[in-house]
């Protein structure tokens, strides 16, 4: 039927195929389902929970084989929750109450589900689908239900939320989009589709709720555009626009062996952000010279206690071999009030972003800290890596950070560990460090402009409130002269200036950040063509002129403005 929605483009692209409703009903399956004996129904669970956990240990290494990094790493997760015996108690001790296995089963991964999605924190309640998603999958064990034939066609991933499993099923390329009703932008779906560059619209309810299972549809994921049952001249069009966009990939991807110098010879480093070791594929696709910033976040989520140095370092390790000599800059850990770990023990405060996070957390927990400085220096031995610490607001909170590097050395010379001495720099994401640059700048061995919360701190603009998103711009005049101040000072000292916050990627900006002296460039991997392709096309006193008028502006809007009518 032909309809129109719209949601919030997350993920630019054009999609084009058919609906594929994710969220399994398993109604009928309940309704017609006769348990047997107590004991019988038990057995039943013990051999579901086998075989299921074999299947996806089995798959999540196939997945891996394949490339597919992030589906076999959500796989295996799934195949833990299984394996956890708190799951086996729980089906069991509903199984003595009710009698019926299979909605034991259902009933558990529920309230599991239901303990995440109470959490506060976007990121856990995005997991309460993997429980529910689990708790089918055993479900279809206990019956006998066979997986769904999906066939090869491309097909757009449609539900309130989208259990992951659908996604490790469905072939290499054959996802055309992805349609969420939940608004969530850390949901395992959307962060697949980030590193595979696949298009998706999250807060689509409306849609959700009307689309059918099997119907064709038109997505476009930068302005949010749903469309059912297309028109003749509609889906000509969409296939138009996604021609454009496959042929604009193309001549990108051509780019990537070309050097990221201006027209007259000005080398700048075009350099990745990644938060898993699996966005290196997609970082190297797209011709990154490097890691211009390492989240390492991912390692601390979803998980009970904190991750171990073994663990950290086998992920530095694997991103370092992959840079293959360029440098690799590990950020530390910067979570907080925001994103509250449970084993962090931060208790709920009234201002998350300006509260107890980031290194205010790493300098006050050894526990936590010195097994990741440890990892990354053992990581050393294996690149170009380099460690960056992030919030920094003075001096003596980055001589502090110093001096547990330090410890972690002997440490590591203590337990006869190979380590390699890297450089530690200074991510400037906050208005105290950009003005005191000149003093950071003659302890640290690099900046990396962080401009996300630069902006954000510098104009009192939460980054993450779309009523105030009109605020945000990172033209604002305030925001260019701190990070013209910031580069300045990196150059008096001689250290490398670099840039890894969103501004990074705006090829606009790209060319004033230039003119002030940028050496690096750090953003998400499929940006980095496009501002190859700018910085290629102007020469040095084209960018400065460019600046110049920048700066004589007295809104961030005005500049906006003209740098647009300038490319
Ligand atoms: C930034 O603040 O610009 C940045 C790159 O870090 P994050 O987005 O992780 O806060
Ligand atoms: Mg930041």
């Amino acid at each position: 039927m032909k309809q129109r929605f719209k949601g919030q483009g997350v993920i630019a692209g054009i999609g084009v195929g058919k609906i594929l409703r994710a969220n399994e009903n398993l109604d009928e399956y309940l309704k017609s389902y006769i348990p047997s004996f107590v004991e019988e129904e038990r057995e039943k669970v013990d051999k579901a929970l086998k075989d299921v956990q074999e299947y996806l240990f089995t798959r999540a290494e196939a997945l891996r084989r394949d490339g597919l990094t992030e589906q076999g790493a959500i796989l295996e997760a799934h195949a833990m929750i299984v394996a956890d015996p708190v799951m086996r108690e729980n089906v069991l001790s509903k199984i003595d109450a009710t009698g019926n296995s299979l909605r034991a089963v259902l009933n558990a991964a529920e309230d599991q589900a239901a303990v995440f999605e109470s959490m506060e924190d976007e990121y856990f309640r995005a997991r309460a689908v993997d429980f529910r998603d689990v708790g089918k999958r055993i479900a279809r064990a206990i019956i006998g239900a066979p997986e769904r034939e999906i066939g090869d066609e491309p097909v757009i991933l449609c539900g309130h939320e989208i259990e992951p499993s659908y996604i490790a099923n469905l072939k290499k390329g054959q996802i055309a989009g992805i349609l969420l009703g939940a608004g969530s932008t850390t949901a395992h779906a959307v962060i697949i589709a980030k590193a595979q560059a696949i298009p998706a619209i999250v807060g689509a309810e409306e849609a959700v709720a009307a689309i059918l299972d099997g119907e064709e549809a038109l997505m476009d994921g930068e302005t949010g555009e749903i469309i059912t049952g297309p028109t003749d001249e509609e889906r000509a069009a969409y296939e138009e626009k996604a021609r454009k966009a496959a042929a604009m990939k193309a001549h990108y991807i051509k780019l990537k062996d070309l050097p990221s110098v201006t027209e007259d010879g000005r080398k700048v480093i075009l350099a990745a952000n990644i938060g898993v070791p699996g966005d290196m594929e997609t970082a190297i696709e797209y011709g990154a010279e490097g890691v211009g910033l390492f989240r390492t976040e991912f390692l601390f989520m979803g998980r009970e206690s904190l991750p171990g140095e073994e663990e950290q370092f086998a992920a530095y390790k694997d991103v370092a071999e992959k840079a293959k000599g360029k440098l690799t800059i590990i950020r530390t850990m910067d979570i907080g009030g925001d994103k509250p770990l449970s084993y962090l023990e931060i208790p709920k405060e009234d201002n998350p972003f300006l509260g107890y996070r980031a290194l205010r957390v790493s300098l006050k927990r050894r526990d936590l800290f010195l097994p990741q400085l440890k990892a990354a220096l053992r990581a050393g031995l294996y690149g170009k890596v380099a460690i960056m610490f992030p919030m920094i607001i003075s001096v003596q909170e980055f001589l502090r950070a110093k001096e547990f590097v330090e410890e972690a050395k002997k440490e590591l010379t203590k337990e006869k560990k190979e380590f390699k001495d890297t450089p530690l720099g200074i991510m400037v994401e906050t208005p105290a460090a950009a003005m005191t640059a000149g003093s950071l700048a003659k302890y640290a061995d690099f900046f990396s402009i962080g401009s996300n919360d630069l902006v954000q701190y510098t104009l009192a603009v939460d980054r993450s409130n779309s009523e105030i998103s009109h605020l945000y711009n990172h033209f604002h005049p305030a925001v260019l002269k701190l990070v013209q101040q910031t580069i300045g000072a990196a150059k008096e000292h001689g250290i490398m200036a670099g840039m890894c916050g969103e501004m990074a990627s705006d090829p606009r900006a790209a060319v004033l950040l230039l003119a002030m002296g940028i050496d690096e460039l750090s953003m998400s991997a499929p940006s980095i063509p496009e501002v190859k392709e700018r910085v290629r096309s102007v020469t040095m006193d084209e960018a400065k002129e460019l600046l110049r008028k920048a700066l004589s502006f007295e809104d961030g809007e005005s500049v906006k403005n003209y740098l647009e009518g300038q490319i």
